[in-house]
């Protein structure tokens, strides 16, 4: 007897993860309809830096954001920030996320990513070589220090994830070369290290390109929140704000940082929780040949629309809650030593959006309880670069019935 996979899909949340599982899902013939309570990419999927870098996939779990993090509490200019509040869903996410702060932990991660990384720039090369008309830029990420010796840690990060099977290739920078490669170098960096093989992209500009090749090719995305998602006939239905249901062979709920919101009815305990993030653009006076790190201040720089895009931070607050102005001055403090040339008093753009968290450092893509219902999401501080790829292996997955090797360390009912 030949197996019929699903003919329909309803795919809710439209940032990178939901539109590529959706445009994935077309590719094997499943007619599908996205949903976002916002629009198209209104989370974590607009305002991000933009990297596609499978060389920095490094896991948020290390042991020493433990000591990081609590020096941070009492910082409230810190890069890292976690509110002191009484909400004990925060706090026991943050338990278990501690408690994943081992390199045990770091080092299944990594592997576990090792399959995302493999197929990330292919999968981004398949859709722009299939209609989605938006560019992705070949260029190095170049990271900048005052000294030599700043740049060890992230030199022992690399050989960390050189040993847990994921080799990245970088060479250490003396001062001219650095300028060369970021002229906006102030003279306070003065070492670097550049990480080869990586890309970047404008994401809110991808996005929407991804989201008008899902239309072009016979897809609907229309906006509407979705309240639940239930077993309706041979399929599932989708309950909608508006208390309309909508009905299909099978639901992918790719929310992002609001997946617990959904999920958690359906046997997912692994929380996801909003690590929020900000961005904003500046005008420059020289050029930005490709993406800058500075680690020292935990933010990246990225080449966008003539100017320099700037994003960091990390603050565990509710992904609706409004963006707090003093994150923004106290990034822009951070990095005004370290870049010559950058105009601060003209920043526009100012953004801010949630990163979805897990506290194991691996995301959630499979099926649930539900029969016909999965999840993708908790991708972390890399869900651009992972989205494609994890689009492309859950519609294997959704299509076939059969769950992809590379999916294994990221069931969601683990
Ligand atoms: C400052 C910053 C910098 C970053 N830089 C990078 C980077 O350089 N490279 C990288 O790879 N990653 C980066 N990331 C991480 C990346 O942005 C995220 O991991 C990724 O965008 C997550 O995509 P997503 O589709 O899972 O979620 P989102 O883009 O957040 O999409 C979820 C969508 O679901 C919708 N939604 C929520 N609830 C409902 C509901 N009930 N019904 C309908 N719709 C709903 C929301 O409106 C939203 O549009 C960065 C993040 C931040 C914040």
């Amino acid at each position: 007897m030949v197996q019929v996979g699903p003919r329909s899909a309803v795919v809710v949340g439209a940032g990178i993860v939901g539109l590529s599982t959706a445009w994935f899902l077309q590719e094997r013939g499943v007619a599908v309809t996205v949903v976002d309570r916002t629009g198209v990419a209104a989370g974590a999927s607009w305002g991000n830096a933009g990297w596609l870098a499978p060389g920095l996939t490094i896991p948020l779990n290390e042991p020493s954001v433990l000591r990081y993090g609590l020096r941070s509490l009492l910082d409230p200019a810190a890069p890292l920030h976690v509110p002191l509040t009484a909400d004990p869903a925060l706090w026991s996410f943050l338990t278990r996320f501690a408690a994943h702060c081992r390199w045990s932990s770091w080092t299944r991660a990594v592997r576990a990513n090792r399959s995302l990384n493999a197929g990330c720039l292919a999968a981004f090369d398949e859709l722009t070589a299939n209609g989605v008309a938006a560019p992705t830029v070949a260029a190095p990420v170049t990271a900048g220090f005052a000294d030599r010796r700043q740049a060890h840690g992230l030199l022992r990060e690399l050989d960390r994830m050189a040993e847990a099977g994921e080799p990245v290739e970088h060479a250490e920078l003396d001062a001219a070369r650095l300028r060369e490669l970021v002229p906006l170098a102030s003279r306070a960096l003065t070492a670097g290290v550049r990480i080869d093989g990586q890309r970047h992209l404008d994401p809110g500009g991808f996005v929407r390109a991804l989201a008008r090749s899902v239309a072009d090719r016979g897809g609907t995305v229309r906006t509407d929140e979705a309240t639940g998602v239930r077993p309706h006939g041979r399929g599932v239905g989708v309950r909608t704000r508006d208390g309309g249901t909508l009905v299909a062979d099978v639901a992918v709920v790719a929310t992002g940082a609001w997946l617990s919101r959904l999920a958690a009815a359906w046997g997912v305990r692994v929380p996801v929780r909003a690590g929020r993030g900000y961005s904003f653009t500046v005008p420059v006076d020289r050029p930005v040949p490709g993406p800058i790190y500075l680690p020292g201040a935990r933010v990246a720089g990225t080449p966008y629309r003539g100017a320099l895009r700037i994003a960091g931070t990390m603050e565990f607050r509710d992904p609706d809650a409004p963006a707090v102005a003093a994150r923004t001055e106290a990034i822009i403090a951070s990095v005004r030593p370290l870049l010559d040339g950058v105009r601060w008093e003209e920043c526009r753009d100012v953004w801010v959006g949630p990163r979805p968290i897990t506290p194991d450092g691996r995301p959630l893509i499979g099926a649930v309880r539900v029969p016909g219902v999965y999840v993708a999401g908790g991708h972390g501080m890399w869900g651009l670069a992972h989205g494609p790829v994890t689009g492309r292996l859950l519609a294997e997955h959704v299509a076939t019935g059969r769950r992809p090797d590379a999916l294994r360390d990221f069931d969601p009912l683990r």
